[in-house]
């Protein structure tokens, strides 16, 4: 396998590009950062937006934050509030198989004075999606994937907020593509092309009447075009920084950590509302040989934590790590016996960079 030079991304990543040098988009996007971006000319556009805002919503909240319970989401609404002077509603949108640790997030950083509403999509429904989504596409929580995108639309339109500010713009700042990088926006059609696989929930209403997709569903077009929503990413106004953001939340809106490391990489504090997430990892490593280490290790590289030569060593130890831990919370959850479970991992495990060896997929490939 091909690796970026600077970090570690394999070419099996989608959408990933590299240049001359070998360098990968995310890496580029990297050193574009520090060098052609103007970043006091984007936080002014920032300022600008929040007037703005601020006087249209006047009686109302004045921007809407999704937030898991984890650093980015706190982060962002801290800004919003204390720097930009905002009044924003927090949005969570509850996750299959909470992880502990995330609720107690939630609670501390709402007794720091935020306002919060926390929405449940049906959980027999959403399970129904996750495990047909995990038998047929190897997806284990496409269900909560795409509630993270409609529910938040949804609440926009709901609660008549015209302001939503997502975190990071994945694509650009992880290596897919870079379309969006220099606008501080998206519509509904990246919505769907850039953060759900190009699939359209609307394909679950062979199964499901319209009023129970109700949270899967996107507002319709009338709705939008009444609203005008304007949806952002914090990450075109401020050189996203995760690392930062977790010292932040840390400190000032008592964002605790996992006790132990998590499963498949090396830190305690990225991704702590859902269990699930271990299976999400596992899944993405048997498909593109790469994990959640090699994600993980190619920030810290970018942000000058890491060499490569140490990032190396960390992607051999933890990335693609087995989940074995949560497997029976998964059979739970899905109610499938061990042996359907791993007839799925079977059937999305790419055979051409893993073999089975005593009933565990082992890479055939090492990362260099
Ligand atoms: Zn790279």
């Amino acid at each position: 396998m091909t690796y970026c030079t600077k970090c570690l991304m394999p070419e099996t990543r989608p959408r990933i590009i590299y240049n001359e040098e070998g360098v990968c988009n995310a890496c580029a996007w990297a050193e574009e950062k520090k060098t052609a971006v103007d970043w006091n000319v984007r936080w002014k556009e920032i300022e600008d937006l929040c007037d703005k805002f601020r006087r249209r919503n006047s009686n109302k909240f004045d921007v809407i934050v999704p937030y898991s319970g984890g650093k980015n989401g706190a982060y962002i609404a801290y800004m919003l509030k204390e720097k930009l002077g905002m009044r924003p509603l927090c949005v969570t949108v509850r996750p299959p198989l909470e992880d502990p640790v995330g609720i107690k997030n939630i609670e501390n950083f709402l007794n720091c004075g935020y306002d919060h509403v926390q929405i449940t999509p049906n959980p027999v429904i959403g399970m129904e999606i996750d495990k047909e989504s995990f038998i047929s596409d190897g997806r284990p929580m496409h269900s909560h994937m795409i509630c993270i995108q409609t529910v938040i639309f949804k609440a926009a339109v709901l609660f008549g907020i015209p302001f939503v500010m997502f975190a990071e713009e994945g694509e650009t700042e992880y290596g897919g593509v870079t379309k969006l990088k220099n606008r501080p926006t998206y519509d509904l059609e990246d919505s769907i092309n850039l953060y759900l696989s190009g699939v359209d929930p609307r394909k679950y209403l062979k199964w499901y009447s319209e009023k129970e997709l109700y949270w899967w569903l996107h507002p319709t077009k009338e709705e939008l075009m009444k609203l005008d929503p304007y949806i952002a990413h914090w990450s075109y106004f401020e050189d996203f920084v995760n690392y930062k953001h977790y010292l932040l939340a840390k400190e000032k809106l008592g964002l605790l950590e996992r006790l132990e490391r998590s499963i498949g990489t090396y830190d305690n504090f990225s991704a702590t509302d859902t269990t699930i997430i271990f299976l999400y990892f596992y899944l993405m490593y048997l498909k593109f040989g790469f994990g959640r280490t090699t994600s993980e290790v190619g920030c810290d590289i970018r942000r000058g934590a890491l060499t490569r030569k140490q990032g190396l060593e960390l992607v051999k130890k933890f990335d693609g790590e087995y989940p074995e831990a949560y497997i029976s919370q998964y059979l739970d959850y899905y109610k499938m016996t061990k042996e359907e479970f791993d007839a799925v991992l079977d059937k999305h495990a790419n055979k051409d960079l893993f073999k089975k060896v005593n009933g565990r997929w082992v890479p055939t490939f090492t990362p260099h």
